[in-house]
């Protein structure tokens, strides 16, 4: 009847929203100087233009002759945002635009990358609860009674392991199905009908993240946190039929970029986590490489990361990533690599092969 036209006629303006968002979007932030930088005298050398999507490193080097002079890095991405945009714009530039694509059998992916206090946590928290003001105002008012159904997830990746934030920290097992699904074997999901239900889940997972024995920054640098907003909904839309996934939206904010090369450190157990880290690192940009060169074969074993995440990366998938940096001069190194980290995923998004690794 008439509802089923509306739908419909919104479905086909969403599919012309879907293919205006860009399939893999590299953003980078730039947070601001803090405190302790500013005390140990620390010089901000990141230049944005305003109203522009590049950015200069001023990178202080030394000659032979121990004079200094200044070498300049310049790089374009999507969209850079200088330290005085707010979590809200940052979610209207990165996050918003995936939404009602979610409805439409979209998965979407939202990474934060960067090394330990660029201000990746900072930028994370804030996005699944906007993202679900968004969802539910769709489902209510868009696709009003059409039985849709908001179920929010939310587990970490440490040394390999998949642990449940959402219940006790419980280690979990995944398991491939027949159709070459990943799935995680029991992980909880919660209905979310409201805000005020996320929130609570959201404070309850982070505070289940931070309990890790060697203290809650060490722990999580060293942690993928992912959390999931599956819309499902059943073959007739009723409540008593079983639910299927409709679309994803995951937000992962990952471990620690430096962490990865913790890998000549003393400790035996810091090497191995470290190593796996490099590895899912390095997966995750070998397969938004892919994703981006439609290529069939999508390397999704190289890490555990990369395998929970396989469903996100096939089919209509969007990828955004959010590359967090400080300004201080005493991070340019950890900087610089993050900055090159983007620049492949966005290089290779202009299908520019010439650059390599
Ligand atoms: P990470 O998750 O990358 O380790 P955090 O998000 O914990 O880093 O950020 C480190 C510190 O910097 C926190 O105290 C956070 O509040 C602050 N911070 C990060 N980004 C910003 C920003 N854009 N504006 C203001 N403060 C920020």
């Amino acid at each position: 009847g008439l509802l089923e036209n509306n739908l419909l006629k919104s479905f086909s303006m969403d599919k012309d929203r879907a293919n205006n968002v860009a399939k893999i979007k590299v953003v980078v932030r730039k947070r601001p100087l803090n405190k302790k930088e500013i005390a140990k005298k620390e010089e901000d050398i990141i230049t944005i233009e305003p109203n522009s999507n590049s950015l200069t490193v001023h990178e202080r080097k030394l000659k032979v002759d121990l004079t200094e002079y200044l070498e300049k890095h310049e790089f374009l991405f999507d969209a850079v945002l200088n330290e005085d945009v707010s979590n809200d714009e940052v979610y209207s530039e990165t996050v918003q635009p995936l939404v009602p694509l979610i409805f439409q059998r979209t998965k979407a992916t939202c990474f934060a990358y960067g090394q330990t206090g660029s201000g990746k946590t900072y930028t994370m928290q804030p996005l699944p609860l906007k993202a679900t003001q968004d969802i539910l105002r769709l489902m209510y008012c868009t696709y009003h009674n059409q039985g849709f159904k908001l179920l929010v997830s939310f587990f970490e990746i440490y040394g390999g392991k998949v642990f449940d934030l959402l219940n006790d920290r419980k280690k979990l097992c995944m398991r491939e199905d027949g159709k070459q699904q990943v799935c995680i074997v029991g992980l909880q999901e919660y209905r979310v009908s409201d805000v005020e239900t996320i929130k609570e889940l959201i404070e309850k997972g982070n505070a289940t993240r931070s309990t890790g024995t060697t203290g809650a920054n060490e722990e999580s640098s060293r942690s993928h946190a992912i959390l999931q907003l599956a819309i499902k909904r059943s073959a007739d839309g009723s409540e008593t039929k079983p639910a299927r996934l409709v679309g994803k939206l995951s937000f992962i904010d990952l471990a620690g970029s430096e962490r990865g090369a913790d890998t000549t450190d003393n400790d035996k157990q810091t090497r191995m986590e470290g190593a796996e880290i490099n590895k899912s690192l390095l997966a995750l940009k070998e397969c938004i490489r892919a994703l981006d060169n439609d290529q069939g074969h999508i390397p999704f074993r190289g890490s555990k990361l990369t395998e929970v995440l396989r469903d996100s990366f096939v089919g209509d998938s969007r990828t955004v990533m959010i590359s967090c940096i400080s300004p201080s001069s005493g991070s340019c190194e950890h900087t610089l690599n993050t900055l090159r980290y983007a620049d492949r995923v966005k290089s290779l998004s202009k299908g520019n092969s010439s650059k390599k690794d």
